[in-house]
C-alpha cells in the first residue's frame, strides 16, 4: 500500500511537471467527439510520455513492457485523468494489438512492432466491423487470398508500404466505423481468407499498411460535425505473407483475443474524467441558477451517486479473471454517461442548445455520447451476454446460417 502511495506521488509529479511549457497547452484536449482537437500536439505529448518511460505499463518488460501490476496500471490512469492531460492517440496499439500480439503473435511481429508501438511511432486503427457485420461480426465478408506469384518473406526488410509491390495477401473489401484510420500507419484487419467458408470459420487476422494505393480511407461525419471514423476500402491492398497473426484461418479466435483486451484498467481513468465532466456540469447549474430546479438536483445527486457504484463494480471486475461479467460494467458506464450529456444541456437551461457556430464541450458531450451505447458492443449485445453467459437464460434463436 505503502509503495502504491508512493507510485502515485510519482505519477502526479511527473505529469504536473512535464505538462508544462510545450506541453501546457494540451491539457484537457481530445478524447471522444474532440479527437480533432490539437492531434499532432497530443503526439509530441505521447512520446514524450514514451521517451519516460509511461507507455505500456502493463507489458511483461521482455516485451519492452514495465510489467506493472493491475493496481498500479489504475493509479497511472487515475493520476493521468487528474492531471488532465490530453486524451491518447495510439491507445488501439498499445491497449489491442500489441496485448494481442504478446498473445499470439510470432517473435518476428513481436520484434518488428511492439517497439514501434511502444515509442508511439506507429498508430494503428481496428477493421472489424463492415456494412453487414457489426454487432454480427462473424459476418465479415471482406477477403484475403495470397498471391502465389511471389510471397513476402515477413521478415521485416520490406518497406512500410508491407511489400505492396507484389506477393503476399492481397485484400479486398470494405470495414466501417473505423476510428482514427486517417491517421494510421497500420490496421488489423479480419477478412475471410478461406473461400466458401462461413460465420467464424476460415476467418485470418492480418496486420496491413494503410499508406499504399490499395486502401482508400473516407471519413464519415458525424452529429458533431467532426469525423474521427471512417469508411476504409480495400481495393486490391496488399501486406505481406507473413503479417498474418495466428494460423491463417484462426482469426476468429484471435479476434476475439483482442477484445478481450478491450476492457480494462484504463476505465477507472475514465471515471475520473467522467468525475470532472460531472463537477463541470454542477458548476454551469450554479452558474447559470439552474440548481435551484429539485428535479434537476436530484439527478445531479443521483449521478454522483452511480458514479461512485461504476468504480466499485470497476474495481471488482478487476479483481477476476476477464469473463462474461465485464458486459455489466459496459452496460452501466455507458447508458450512465448518456444521461450525463442530458444532464449538461439541463444544466445549461434555455441557452443549453443555442450555437454560435461551433458546438460547445457540453453539446458535444451530449451528441457524442450517444455512441457510447454502440461502440465496444450495443447495450443489446451486452444484454444478450449478460443473459446468455452471465445468467445461465435460454440462447436467442439463431438463424440456419448462424448455426452452421
Ligand atoms: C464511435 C464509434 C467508434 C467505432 N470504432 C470502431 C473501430 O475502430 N473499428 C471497428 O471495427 N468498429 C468500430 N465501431 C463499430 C461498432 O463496433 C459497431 O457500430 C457495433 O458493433 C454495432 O454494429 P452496427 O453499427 O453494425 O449495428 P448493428 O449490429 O446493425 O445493430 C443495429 C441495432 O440492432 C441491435 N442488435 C443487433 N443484433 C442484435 C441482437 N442479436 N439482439 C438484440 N439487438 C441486436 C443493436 O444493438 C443495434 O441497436 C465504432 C462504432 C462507434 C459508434
Amino acid at each position: 500500500m505503502e509503495n502504491h502511495e508512493r507510485f502515485r506521488r510519482e505519477v502526479a509529479t511527473w505529469l504536473a511537471d512535464n505538462l508544462t511549457g510545450e506541453f501546457a497547452g494540451v491539457r484537457g484536449l481530445g478524447g471522444p467527439g474532440r479527437e480533432h482537437e490539437a492531434f499532432d500536439e497530443r503526439l509530441a505529448w505521447e512520446r514524450h510520455l514514451a521517451a519516460a518511460g509511461w507507455t505500456c505499463l502493463g507489458w511483461p518488460t521482455e516485451f519492452g513492457g514495465r510489467g506493472l501490476s493491475v493496481a498500479e496500471q489504475v493509479i497511472f490512469h487515475e493520476e493521468y485523468a487528474a492531471s488532465g492531460a490530453p486524451a491518447r492517440v495510439s491507445h488501439l496499439g498499445e491497449q489491442l494489438l500489441g496485448p494481442t500480439l504478446i498473445a499470439f503473435g510470432t517473435p518476428e511481429q513481436q520484434r518488428r512492432f511492439l517497439p514501434a508501438i511502444r515509442a508511439v511511432e506507429q498508430l494503428w486503427c481496428q477493421g472489424y466491423s463492415e456494412p453487414g457485420a457489426g454487432s454480427d461480426l462473424a459476418a465479415v465478408s471482406t477477403t484475403a487470398r495470397l498471391d502465389d506469384a511471389a510471397h513476402g518473406d515477413g521478415n521485416g526488410s520490406s518497406p512500410a508500404n508491407g511489400g505492396a509491390a507484389g506477393g503476399g495477401w492481397i485484400v479486398d473489401g470494405q470495414k466501417i466505423w473505423t476510428s482514427l484510420a486517417h491517421v494510421a500507419d497500420w490496421c488489423f484487419v479480419l477478412a475471410r481468407t478461406e473461400p466458401g467458408s462461413r460465420r467464424h470459420h476460415g476467418l485470418s487476422y492480418l496486420l496491413v499498411p494503410m499508406d499504399q494505393p490499395g486502401v482508400t480511407v473516407r471519413p464519415i461525419t458525424q452529429l458533431t460535425g467532426t469525423s474521427e471514423f471512417n469508411e476504409v476500402f480495400f481495393d486490391g491492398a496488399r501486406t505481406e505473407a507473413g503479417m498474418v497473426v495466428g494460423e491463417p484461418g484462426d482469426g476468429w479466435r484471435v479476434a476475439m483475443g483482442t477484445l478481450g483486451f478491450e476492457r480494462g484498467v484504463s476505465t477507472l481513468g475514465q471515471q475520473i474524467g467522467f468525475r470532472r465532466e460531472l463537477d463541470g456540469i454542477v458548476a454551469q447549474a450554479r452558474a447559470t441558477g439552474t440548481i435551484d430546479d429539485p428535479v434537476l438536483r436530484d439527478d445531479l445527486v443521483r449521478a454522483r451517486m452511480e458514479l461512485r457504484v461504476l468504480r466499485a463494480h470497476a474495481l471488482r471486475t478487476l479483481e477476476r479473471e476477464p469473463g462474461p461479467d465485464v458486459a455489466v460494467g459496459k452496460l452501466l458506464w455507458a447508458g450512465w454517461h448518456r444521461r450525463l450529456g442530458e444532464l449538461a444541456i439541463r444544466a445549461r437551461g434555455a441557452r443549453g442548445l443555442v450555437t454560435g457556430g461551433d458546438l460547445d464541450e457540453w453539446q458535444r458531450l451530449l451528441l457524442f455520447s450517444r455512441a457510447d451505447t454502440i461502440y465496444g458492443g450495443s447495450d443489446e449485445i451486452q444484454r444478450n451476454i449478460i443473459a446468455e453467459r452471465v445468467l445461465g437464460l435460454p440462447k436467442e434463436p439463431r438463424s440456419t446460417e448462424e448455426r452452421r
